[in-house]
């Protein structure tokens, strides 16, 4: 397989912004297997994009454009495209109900240009765009493959490696030799201080590859190989694990693609025990997460959500002046996350007491900052874990995180 980028866009043949683009698409292509053979810059114009096209379907098979499809009339690519292809364009549901409510959430009256973005080439799949408006196409065409992409970075990385690479896996490398691929799944670490740690293995493009996957509040790597035979895939593949889990074992928490609360329930079934949760700012988002999993009511026995201080002190025991009072740590405390997780695991009568206590924000809490939160695992017979975190992120991240983030110091 033979592929080419083109990058579209004047404001590259002029200098004023460099190439990243297709940078990060000849590594992401490489690390599928995919031999780039060209890199091509055009114009925002129709008769040298068109050229550029025709020019490109000549020598690759695999066709892959960066810019050109958001709103305004040098935004050219797809039209471009369904013309030298011979196709129509129409307007994609999904995208342009994604248009409409962007503007509406805005409360701004959507310009009629703005529908251009949800262009899709006859016959195309959608590629939805998670950070932006407008929607990518992927289409096979008599025998060569076509994938449109956005220009900004954010919004073409987390398309390519979300959407478009899955649609290359299914269309396009079909024939070639068999690809196999592993999931390694990472906890109680960020995604970019896992990817310094194993960045000389994304660049060095080794093989078995590895390349790193995003996925909400989930930090994953792909490893991935091309073999005759499953047996021998396989050995390459563990080669590669071994190595990432020699500098990450301490955050690997699985091989396969689950998320952490699966890994906590099956261990928790395999050992026997129970868990209960008490949870102040994530408001029983931790007991939602770990029932999501089918079979989870055999380690799970139940919890109480304690969002005012008035329940912490009701349901929970925790000492009016731990919370109140001019030297009092708070509700926001490593004292009241101890006694929380204490009591709900003896109230609750279970081997493991998890609890979450923090600021999620947008507003200060008790003056204290946003992302502060204190978890805390109590386990019978032994001594309570307190763990202070200090979270990025808007509210819905820090709550999920602070759920995965218990998840993760129980499982170690
Ligand atoms: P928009 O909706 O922003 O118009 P678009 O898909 O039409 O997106 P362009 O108009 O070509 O894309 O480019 C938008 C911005 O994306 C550019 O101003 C630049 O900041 C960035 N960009 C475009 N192409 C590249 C590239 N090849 N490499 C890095 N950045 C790029
Ligand atoms: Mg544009």
């Amino acid at each position: 397989m033979r592929a080419e980028i083109i990058a579209v866009g004047t404001e590259l043949l002029l200098g004023q912004i460099v190439n990243t683009n297709a940078q990060f698409l000849s590594q992401e292509l490489a690390s599928l297997g995919i031999d780039v053979y060209f890199q091509t810059v055009v114009g925002d114009n129709m008769d040298r994009l068109r050229q550029a096209i025709q020019t490109a379907e000549s020598r690759a098979d695999v066709l892959i454009f960066s810019g050109g499809i958001g709103p305004t009339q040098d935004d050219l690519t797809k039209e471009a495209l369904a013309s030298v292809l011979g196709r129509g364009l129409h307007y994609d549901r999904m995208a342009m109900d994604n248009i409409d409510r962007f503007f509406q959430g805005r409360n701004i009256p959507m310009t009629e240009n703005n529908r251009r973005q949800a262009h899709a080439i006859d016959g195309s799949t959608p590629l939805p765009n998670e950070t932006g408006l407008a929607v990518g196409n992927a289409i096979a065409h008599n025998g060569k493959f076509y994938i449109v992409l956005p220009g900004p970075p954010k919004e073409l990385m987390p398309m390519f490696r979300n959407q478009a690479a899955t649609w290359i896996l299914q269309h396009v490398l079909t024939h070639e030799q068999p690809i196999y691929s592993k999931m390694l799944k990472f906890a109680g670490i960020g995604e970019s201080a896992l990817e310094t740690r194993v960045l000389d293995l994304i660049e060095k493009q080794s093989d078995p590859t590895v390349a790193p996957y995003a996925k909400e509040s989930e930090v994953t790597l792909r490893i991935t190989t091309k073999a005759n035979s499953e047996s021998e895939a396989m050995a390459k593949l563990e080669v590669m694990e071994k190595e990432i889990s020699s500098r990450l074992g301490d955050h690997l928490y699985a091989t396969e693609d689950v998320p952490i609360e699966k890994t906590i329930v099956d261990m928790l079934t395999e050992l026997n025990l129970t868990v209960s949760c008490a949870e102040s700012c994530t408001g029983g988002l931790l007991m939602e997460t770990i029932t999501s999993i089918p079979g989870s009511a055999a380690v799970f026995h139940g919890g109480i959500v304690c969002y005012s201080n008035e329940m912490k002190e009701k349901l929970l025991n925790v000492p009016h002046d731990m919370l109140e009072g001019e030297n009092a740590p708070g509700a926001v405390s490593a004292e009241t996350a101890k006694v929380l997780a204490e009591q709900v695991r003896m109230i609750v009568d279970t081997d493991f007491g998890l609890s979450i206590t923090g600021v999620a924000g947008p507003g200060y809490s008790e003056r204290k900052p946003v992302g502060l939160v204190y978890i805390a695992i109590s386990r019978r017979g032994q001594d309570t874990a307190v763990f202070e975190l200090n979270l990025k992120g808007n509210r819905e991240t820090i709550r999920i995180r602070s759920a995965k983030t218990v998840l993760y110091h129980l499982w170690r």
